[in-house]
């Protein structure tokens, strides 16, 4: 049994500036490529089963599925909520076996941020669970593109204040980062990320990861960013696959074969990122 990420394990990947990848998985198929990843490389990963897939499929069903996947992994698999904005949730998903979760206040004034977030902590701590929180604003749907531009930033001055009052061990940080694709491409402030990671000591967690540069990304874990979520990249993965696998088949049936496809793209697609970035 591996399943968890322990938060000695991203405070290690912080302090040797690698980050872990938070991969949000809607479906079983996504979930295996994720293990996959982790396996190919040897590294931890982070599966992020959140309340947007809770919509789709039936919540309990997913995270069995989610611990079955973590539980029979050679690695460490974490399994985490994503974007919560509710301590019932937050319970129960910990009674269910999450091993970390993200409360986000980030839509709050900053008192009301910091209040909700020190409660998620409290809540969290009897668990063993490590939580991540957001401040600043990111823009965009969690769950869809939508052309989004820049949210709020994160301010230094608040982020240090933030994280020593609520006691969290990561934050999530707002600095050009977009959740979903963008038209245009994404500009990281990495100047701010910098005055962030001299500001606080938690390890910081880049949303929004799909379609930033490589090399951006690579300058943003080396100043601190130790979890990257990426989200869109594998939607259109998966979706990329499986119209392509359609679109050969004279059958006009093989979904066997389309999940296997989807299967196999993010799978490939996850061990590029776990390899440049946690190995
Ligand atoms: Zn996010």
């Amino acid at each position: 049994m591996t399943l968890g990420v322990e938060l000695e394990l991203l405070r290690a990947l912080h302090a040797t500036r690698r980050a872990v990848v938070g991969a949000v998985a809607y479906d079983l198929v996504t979930l295996e490529a994720i293990a996959a990843a982790g396996e190919a490389t040897g590294c931890p990963v982070i599966a992020q089963v959140g309340s947007s897939a809770f919509g789709l499929v039936h919540g309990p069903a997913l995270i069995a599925a989610a611990r079955a996947v973590a539980g029979s992994a050679t690695v460490p698999v974490g399994l985490h909520l994503d974007h919560s904005r509710d301590l019932d949730e937050i319970r129960r998903c910990l009674d269910a076996g999450y091993t970390s979760v993200m409360i986000d206040g980030s839509r709050l004034a900053l008192g009301a941020n910091i209040e909700l977030t020190a409660r998620a902590v409290e809540v969290s701590r009897p668990y063993g669970a490590w939580v991540e929180a957001e401040l600043g604003h990111l823009s965009g749907d969690e769950d869809r593109s939508t052309g989004a531009g820049a949210g709020e930033p994160t301010d230094p001055d608040e982020a240090a204040r933030f994280a020593a009052d609520t006691g969290i061990d990561a934050l999530a940080v707002c600095i050009g980062n977009v959740h979903g694709r963008t038209a245009a491409p994404v500009t990281l402030d990495l100047g701010r990320l910098e005055r962030i990671a001299a500001a606080t000591p938690v390890p910081l967690v880049l949303h929004g990861a799909s379609g930033v540069p490589d090399a951006v990304i690579a300058a943003a874990v080396g100043l601190g960013v130790a979890k990257l979520n990426v989200n869109a990249d594998l939607r259109a993965a998966h979706l990329g696959a499986t119209v392509a696998h359609a679109a050969a088949d004279p059958t006009g049936d093989d979904l066997p074969g389309a999940l296997a496809a989807s299967r196999q793209a993010l799978t490939a697609h996850l061990t590029s990122l776990v390899q440049a970035y946690t190995a």
